[in-house]
C-alpha cells in the first residue's frame, strides 16, 4: 500500500511565545492504520501501534521511517533522567548513537540553554544542512505542551527556520478525532482551524504582539468555569481583599464549586506577564496590594 506522506501540510497551527511573538507552524493530519498483526512486546506505556507498510510502528516511528526513506538522518527523540534517547525502532531495538553531528549539536545546545531535555520535539532529523522536526499528537487527545513551545522558540532563536517544523496531528483509520475538553487550549498555542491554506510555506509568517495575551475577567461563575475548563494550563489571579493570589487553573483552591467569583473575583489569562501587568496597574491605583503565588499549585516566578 502506498502510504501518503505523514508530513504533508494541510493547515497551520499558531504558537504564541511568552514574548508575545506569534508564529504559525505547518500542520499535517495524516491517518494511520491500526496494526492488526502480532502486537510488539513493549508499547512504551500503551502507545497506539500503527501499520507502517506492513510493519508495526508508533506514529513517531512511522514519521521517522518516512523521512529516513527520503535520506534524512535522525531519530525519534525521547528523554529520561535529563538525557536524550535516540530511537529508530520499536522498544526491542536499542537506542542509537548514530545521529548526524549537526543535529546532535543543536539538541545539546538547546538542552544546555534550557537546562532540561523537556520539550524536545518527537522526531528530529537532518539532511544536507537542513533540519526537520515533527511533533506527533493523536488528534483530539494530545496537546502541544508549554515545554514544546519553548523548545520551538529556542530552536528558532538558533536560526532553525520555521518551515523545519511540522505538528503532526494524526488519527487512526477512519475514526473521527475525539473532542475532549482539552483540545486547542495550550497557553501559547492558538490554533486556527478555520484557515487551511493549500500553500503552507507561504502562509508561515511571524508577527509580533498579536493580542492574545489578554486578561479575561469572567462575568459569572459559569463563564469562569467554562474558561478554566478550556484552559487546563492557564492561570488565574484570585482577588481576595488586598491580596492577589496566582494559581494554575488546575489548582484545587480555585476549582471547587464553592469558589464563586462574587466572593473572590478572578482574572484569567494564559499569560503570567499579562496578569502581572494588570496587578501592577492595580497596585498603582491602590496601595499595599501584592501578588503572591499560591503555595499549593506553585506557579513558578518567571
Ligand atoms: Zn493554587
Amino acid at each position: 500500500m502506498q502510504l501518503s506522506h505523514p508530513l504533508r501540510p494541510t493547515g497551520v497551527e499558531a504558537f504564541i511565545f511568552p514574548s508575545g511573538i506569534r508564529v504559525e507552524v505547518a500542520r499535517a493530519t495524516p491517518q494511520f492504520s491500526v496494526w492488526t498483526g502480532v502486537p510488539p512486546a513493549s508499547t512504551y506505556g500503551r502507545k497506539s501501534v500503527v501499520d507502517h507498510d506492513g510493519r508495526p510502528a508508533f506514529a513517531e516511528l512511522s514519521i521517522l521511517w518516512h523521512l529516513q526513506a527520503e535520506g534524512w538522518g535522525g531519530a525519534w527523540v525521547t528523554h529520561g533522567g535529563n538525557r536524550l534517547i535516540f530511537r529508530v525502532g520499536l522498544m526491542d531495538v536499542p537506542p542509537t548513537e548514530a545521529v548526524p553531528a549537526p543535529l546532535r549539536r543543536l539538541l545539546a545546545d538547546i538542552q544546555a540553554e534550557r537546562g532540561t531535555t523537556a520539550g524536545v520535539w518527537d522526531v528530529c532529523c537532518w539532511r544536507d544542512g537542513v533540519f526537520r522536526f515533527a511533533e506527533a499528537k493523536r488528534g483530539g487527545r494530545d496537546r502541544i505542551r508549554a515545554d514544546q513551545v519553548l523548545w520551538l522558540e529556542a530552536a528558532l532563536r538558533r536560526g532553525v527556520p520555521l518551515d523545519a517544523f511540522t505538528v503532526v496531528e494524526w488519527t487512526l483509520d477512519g475514526s473521527a478525532p475525539e473532542t475532549p475538553k482539552a483540545r486547542n487550549v495550550e497557553p501559547h498555542l492558538v490554533p486556527r482551524p478555520a484557515t487551511i491554506p493549500t500553500d503552507v510555506p507561504a502562509a508561515l509568517r511571524v508577527s509580533a504582539h498579536e493580542s492574545v495575551q489578554a486578561v479575561y475577567q469572567p462575568a459569572s461563575d459559569a463563564d469562569y468555569y467554562e474558561w478554566i475548563g478550556r484552559h487546563p494550563e492557564g492561570l488565574v489571579l484570585s482577588v481576595r481583599g488586598r491580596q492577589l493570589v496566582l494559581h494554575r487553573t488546575s489548582c484545587s483552591h480555585i476549582n471547587r464549586n464553592n469558589n464563586s467569583i462574587t466572593k473572590a473575583p478572578k482574572l484569567c489569562s494564559t499569560s503570567r506577564a499579562a496578569l502581572k501587568r494588570w496587578a501592577k496597574e492595580q497596585g498603582g491605583l491602590r496601595d499595599g496590594i501584592h501578588l503572591k503565588a499560591c503555595g499549593t499549585c506553585k506557579v513558578e516566578p518567571e
